[in-house]
This record gives C-alpha cells, structure tokens and sequence, in this order.
C-alpha cells in the first residue's frame, strides 16, 4: 500500500468509525446471528493474489458490523462497560500508526516516560499515596498472575522461580468466593493449585470477606506447616460488586508478614470520586492494586492500571537480561517489560493522556456520577414493581434483580434475559445469587444517557410482562 493509498483509507476508515458510533441507537445491542452465520462468508483460504481495499472494504461493511455485539451501544448494561471515548480511540489511531514497541525505555522513551506520568496522575486522582509506582498491564489477569507470583516468589524466599515448587511445602493463598475468575487462573499458571486457594466465607451487606475467619485459615494453616503467602481481595467483585473490608483484611495480612493484592477492576474507576472510596477504605496497606480504566474509565481497551508498592520485588520475580536486551549506559531508567509478563508492549498511555486532558478528571468524575445514579434509580423502580425483586442492591452502578414469576423462577428469568437480549433494544446478562438465578444491570457506557436508563425500565418491564402472559404458571 503506498502512502496516498494509506491516507486516503484511513480517512475514509475513520470516517466510517464517526458514523457507526453515531448511529449505534438504530442498531440491535447484542449481535442477532446465529453460531457459524459469519464463518459461512469468509473464505476457507487465504487468497494468493491480492484483493482491492474496495473489495475487502465491502465485504467488511457486509459481513462484519451485523456479526457483533456493540460494546460502546449506549444501552450496552451487560458484564462491566469497555468503554472506548472517541478521544481514546483518536490516541489510538494514532499509536496504531507509529506502531512502536514499548518493551524497553530504549525502544520507546516517550512510551515509557509518559506511562510514568500518567499513572502517578491516576495514583493522585484515585487518591493513592505517594508510595505506590505504577505499571500499565494489557489486563487485570496479567496484573493479578504478576501479584500471585510476587506473593509466591517472597514466600517461597525467591527460589520458586528457580527450584519450582515440588521442593517447597505447599503455598497458600486465600480469597472469597467472589473475586474474578481470573485469580483462578493466576493460581493455576503460577502453580499455587487451586487446592491452596483458600476460600473465606463473606458476610455483610457487602458481601465482603470475614478477617477473623481469614485470620483462623492462616493460623491453621501455618499450624501444618503450610507456607501463606498472600490474600487476594477484591473492591467491586464481578458478580454482584462484593467489597472487602480492605482496612480490617490487610491488617490480618500485615500481622502475618503476607502480600495484599486488591482486583478493583471494574470499580477502581470510581475512585477518582472520593465519596466512593469508603468502598476500598484501608487501600493505601495494599501492595498490589489493579483497576482497568479500559472498563469504567473510558480508555479502549487494552489499559489495566496496577499500583505496586514494591516495583523491585516485581522485577525480582519477573526480570529477565539477556544480552541483547540490555541497554547499556543508561543507568535509573525503566524498562516496563520488566515489570510484566509479555515482553513485547504497545503503547498504552497515549490514550490515557488524551482522556485525561481532554475530559480532565471532573468531566470523568461527572459521567461515573450520573452512572451511579440512574442504575440507583432504576432499582428504585423496579423494586417499586410489584413482580420485581431487588436481588442485591446497588454497588456504585451495579444490581441484581429478579422477576417473580411462578415455581420455575430460574428458568424464568434465564428466559427473561434471553427475551429482553433477542428483543435487542438493551442488553443484560445474569449471574447466580446464593444459587439462584439473578439478572444483572450496570450502567456505565459512556454515551448512555437518563432517557436510556428510562428505556432500560419500559423494556424490561415490557418483557417480563409478555413473557409472563405467554407461558402463565
Ligand atoms: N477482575 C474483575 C473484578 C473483573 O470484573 C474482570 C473482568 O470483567 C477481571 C478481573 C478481568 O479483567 P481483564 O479482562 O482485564 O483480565
């Protein structure tokens, strides 16, 4: 592709982009096809001779937009938010371009130096304390795997790295039953075994896990002769929102000399509100944070943000130097892929900065405010409903609700959300609730307004209803 070719298709690209994002309100929010519609299209090899822009472009226009879920649709009230602010994608256009390798500081200065600035900005505007560096990770499951490894590596005397585990006694770390799968994961790749994740019971309109019970699993657990080496909590679970008692957990976790990972992935964007941070009161005792500004804060994804209190124990244990990464001669200077599990890294805070400038942090605050209070009032309503229930109350933006409906309530409101998903004005997804089946909303696209809120209302209520009156118990 030579140069006029590239600039008259990234114009017109970009054009395209302008005009889907406007027209997102007329689109169905959660793709309509059915499994193997898109494949059918695509050839099953690639071509030997090259194809036209023109002819690619079309088949892109045809077969791809109708075949996806639309994560930035101002009615998208599933999972947690992807937001991608236009200006976020505008910053990503352009580290598109430059397509730079932000491995070392060497291969990329302003990469490396800019992700300094801008994560000490978020430290600020989360409220953090001066104590903490910060690392961009592609996600929150690579920021946690890092964390569990760190816990394992200190607990371990910095030999599991070296000596695997098989030499050691077991390791052990404890949770809640609800953190994010990905602690799963992080456990499992870092060879802990999910056998030596300990699972605390939770209690309290928080659901929040018990510290005197935490305390007991440790003591039990050092009693036979197990190595503890650090709690996961979480701030904003992804199920229902459930918060840990941070203050009162890594006061366990200090008394026992252990290692404190906080997943506030979803919620951790709130935080720029100080009201909001009651929720995560105690986080400045973390030693590892994690939040996804790619979820709440409007970042495009790929941007999860982690604080680390000791970047050197990070690069003890994940640190790497071969010859031919070495950067002779510059001295003081960070090479994030240190502080990381991939070597290769794109560049991730040019987004932030233009977010960041161009909404400043009271803009950002304003969306994430209006958020927390339409999702508070659609609960209000529908808990004013008399065949609504209000299964868990509001955490920030997030609640779970149920429609009352006849013996079979689970199958029921499994068939409410795929009505309301297959009706496409709006989008939800469920969880399960002390075993039963729960509907969740969250608000927290960043075009949604009040009125869609209000639309989430009518048709959900509108749904209920018909499918109540065509299968009555
Ligand atoms: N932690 C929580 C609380 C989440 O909700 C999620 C994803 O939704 C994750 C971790 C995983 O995030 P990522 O996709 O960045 O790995």
């Amino acid at each position: 592709m030579d140069s006029e070719e590239f600039r008259d298709w990234s114009r017109r690209v970009a054009d395209w982009g302008a005009d889907y994002r406007a027209g997102l309100r007329e689109r169905p929010v959660r793709a309509q096809t059915k499994p193997g519609d898109i494949a059918r299209q695509i050839a099953d090899a690639a071509p030997e001779t090259g194809d036209t822009m023109e002819a690619i472009f079309a088949d892109f226009e045809r077969i791809i937009p109708d075949g996806l879920t639309h994560w930035q649709h101002p009615r998208f009230f599933a999972y947690f938010p992807a937001n991608a602010a236009p200006v976020s994608v505008i910053a990503d256009y352009l580290v598109t371009s430059i397509a730079a390798q932000c491995m070392l500081w060497q291969t990329s200065p302003a990469a490396t130096e800019l992700e300094t600035r801008v994560v000490d900005w978020l430290r600020q505007a989360l409220g953090l304390p001066k104590d903490f560096s910060g690392v961009i990770q592609d996600s929150a499951s690579t920021a946690t795997l890092t964390a569990v490894l760190v816990m394992r590596e200190k607990a371990l005397g910095w030999k599991g790295n070296s000596q695997g585990l098989a030499a050691h006694k077991a390791v052990r770390v404890y949770a809640s039953e609800q953190v994010h799968t990905s602690i799963d994961r992080a456990i499992w790749i870092a060879g802990v075994g999910e056998a030596n994740l300990v699972r605390i019971p939770t209690k309290g309109p928080l659901n929040g896990m018990d510290p005197d019970v935490l305390d007991a699993a440790i003591r039990a657990d050092l009693a036979v002769g197990h190595i503890p080496a650090g709690v996961i909590a979480c701030t904003g679970g992804t199920s229902i929102g459930a918060c840990d008692p941070i203050r009162a957990v890594a006061a366990v976790v200090r008394s026992h000399g252990l290692y404190l990972h906080v997943d506030a992935a979803w919620a951790g964007s709130a935080m720029i509100c100080p009201e909001f941070r009651t929720l995560w009161d105690g986080i400045e005792a973390a030693d590892s944070i994690v939040f996804n500004p790619h979820k709440w804060l409007g970042a495009n994804f790929d941007c999860s943000v982690q604080f680390i209190r000791s970047p050197e124990d990070q690069v003890r244990t994940l640190a790497i130097h071969p010859e031919f990464l070495k950067t002779h001669g510059h001295d003081g200077i960070i090479n994030y892929s240190e502080w990381s599990i991939p070597l290769g890294r794109r560049f991730r805070a040019l987004k932030l900065w233009f977010l960041l400038r161009y909404h400043g942090l009271e803009g950002l605050r304003g969306v994430i405010r209006n958020h927390v209070k339409w999702s508070e009032a659609l609960a209000a309503r529908l808990a004013a409903e008399p065949d609504f229930e209000i299964v868990t109350q509001p955490v920030l933006s997030l609640f779970s609700f149920r429609h009352e409906a006849g013996d079979d309530a689970d199958g029921h409101n499994l068939a409410l959300v795929n009505a309301i998903n297959d009706d496409g004005r709006i989008y939800l997804t469920q969880t399960r609730v002390d075993g039963r089946i729960a509907i969740r909303f969250q608000a927290g696209q960043f075009e949604m307004t009040r009125d869609d809120a209000d639309d989430a209302f009518k048709v959900i209520v509108e749904v209920a209803r018909n499918l109540s009156l065509r299968s009555p118990t």
